[in-house]
């Protein structure tokens, strides 16, 4: 009988690939876990216990089939594992590398649930692409045959990028536009390249490109071009323009000098250490945390890269202050954990009262206490009244979150619907939007999400955009 290849997770413990230790990665902005050799791959892949029911792949936005690819990367059938698993994902390499796993696939693997530690799901994902890429298997789009019909895609993030893969190779002429000189939108300027390395990104691009993709970048929308110049232009138009309006701060000081945003710090953190642009504003020391006490303000995941941007710069001294704990902060536990391993100090029940100094001195904290539950079940964060005390502070970034930008009016089209939250109003699944012919993905339609979801939303959008204009086909011929 041939040998049972996978169901090791009784003997073999589960194993990330190996971790370079603080102090090394604290200089670079490299990423920070090297990749799995092959043998320790299958290994780790073998630890499946292919049940019935997986669960990671229900609760894997993409409904990636998990199982399998561990299956076929066990047995050493790589390249099959990698057409699998690029079939139901655009960029499985990117995923691999930045999901948030433990609250996706591997929070679900029933293993896990039986105290054996889970399958190391986003590493052997990760592992299958870049084996795929480095072994040539990766190609552009070559559609069999071309169609005459062109889709417009506003914005070049994970959402347009995805949407543009899948209508690019069906044929149809797609161009990405974008206020950026880059594709990638938050994989590009927004997420460090610790934890995504750019080059993973711009092979990316490349290879739409090089598959028909046309980028028009250094165009914003609104400006550069009217949104009814693009909408001429194309039988179709998806709108995937991300959430960028920044979440402010109140209290006294709060527009001081030195007090900074976050998409501002990153964006100018990875031009100038990623790329090598010139940034006046990081030359200047003005988005620059060198030599700086630093206090950033937010428990979600950009406040994390935001602590460990400021270490990686050469910060004197770099706090988090979050308003509720540790159990209840929205980041994810192994980035924080991350964080605090490279030197950043967690002010958990803290919130910012107000600021000295016309350029920042120092951040004026009340301490908090967790109150009762509110309507969601989350428990509220209460002032300590009288515990205020001053945190020395040179910069300090505000990483509160992101909201949608008024697109209606800075486009000039109230018809657009959006929500009271000024998402855009579109239908599930397909994107419709309230304007024919006008399509909406990925954050702008779901708020601050993530990108496996954008990923999701451009694969099934371009999905209902071929067979709409399939039927428009349909409807000239008759
Ligand atoms: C700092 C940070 C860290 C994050 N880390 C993670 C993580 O680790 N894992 C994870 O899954 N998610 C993470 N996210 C969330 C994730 O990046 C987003 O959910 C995802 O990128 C959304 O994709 P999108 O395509 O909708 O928008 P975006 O990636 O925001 O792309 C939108 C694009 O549209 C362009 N655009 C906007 N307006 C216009 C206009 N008027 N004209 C032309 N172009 C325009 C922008 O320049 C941008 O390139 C992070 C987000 C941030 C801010
Ligand atoms: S895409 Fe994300 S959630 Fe899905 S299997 Fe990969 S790492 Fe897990």
């Amino acid at each position: 009988m041939a040998k049972q290849p996978m169901l090791k997770f009784v003997k073999i413990s589960r194993d990330m690939p190996e971790k370079r230790d603080a102090e090394a990665r604290n200089t670079d902005f490299d990423e920070i876990y090297a990749g799995f050799a092959e043998a320790k791959a299958a290994e780790q892949a073998s630890r499946c216990s292919q049940c019935g029911v997986p669960y990671c792949q229900s609760h894997c936005p993409l409904h990636n089939n998990i199982p399998d690819w561990l299956n076929l990367t066990a047995t050493g059938r790589l390249e099959e594992a990698y057409q699998l698993s690029q079939s139901t994902n655009t960029f499985p390499e990117i995923c691999g590398r930045i999901c948030p796993q433990d609250r996706l696939c591997e929070g679900n693997c029933v293993i896990e649930q039986s105290g054996h530690g889970t399958v190391t799901i986003g590493a052997v994902e990760k592992y299958i692409t870049d084996t795929a890429w480095e072994k040539g298997w990766v190609t552009p789009a070559a559609p069999a045959v071309e169609r005459r019909e062109s889709i417009g895609i506003i914005g070049a993030g994970p959402g347009g990028l995805a949407a543009a893969d899948v209508l690019r190779r069906a044929g149809v002429q797609v161009t990405v536009y974008d206020r950026y000189d880059r594709g990638g939108g938050l994989l590009t300027y927004g997420i460090p390249g610790f934890k995504l390395e750019k080059d993973v990104v711009m092979r990316r691009i490349k290879q739409l490109e090089d598959g028909g993709v046309r980028f028009v970048f250094n165009c914003n929308v609104g400006e550069t071009l009217s949104f009814e110049d693009i909408r001429d232009q194309h039988d179709g138009v998806i709108i995937a323009t991300g959430v960028y309006k920044s979440r402010d701060l109140r209290g006294p000081g709060a527009g001081a000098k030195g007090i900074v945003k976050a998409i501002d710090y990153l964006t100018a953190s990875n031009r100038a250490s990623n790329f090598g642009d010139t940034v006046p504003e990081f030359e200047s020391g003005e988005l620059n945390a060198k030599g700086k006490k630093v206090v950033v303000i937010g428990g979600g995941d950009t406040a994390m890269d935001c602590v460990r941007t400021a270490i990686r710069q050469g910060a004197t001294s770099v706090k988090c202050l979050y308003r509720r704990d540790r159990a209840n902060m929205p980041g994810s536990q192994r980035e924080t954990q991350n964080a605090e391993e490279e030197g950043v100090i967690f002010e958990w029940l803290t919130a910012p009262k107000g600021f000295k100094g016309d350029t920042v001195e120092a951040v004026i904290v009340e301490k908090m206490r967790l109150g009762l539950p509110d309507a969601t079940g989350r428990q509220s964060p209460e002032v300590i009244e009288g515990s205020d005390y001053e945190e020395p502070a040179d910069l300090v970034i505000k990483a509160l979150g992101f909201e949608p930008e008024e697109l209606p009016s800075l486009w000039g089209t109230p018809e657009l619907e959006v929500t009271r939250w000024g998402t855009i109003k579109a239908e599930f699944t397909s994107g419709r939007t309230s304007l024919p012919g006008v399509y909406a993905v990925g954050d702008i339609v779901r708020g601050a999400s993530l990108v496996v979801w954008a990923i999701r939303d451009g694969r099934d959008c371009a999905e209902h955009v071929l067979s709409d204009l399939d039927k428009q086909a349909v409807i000239a011929a008759e």
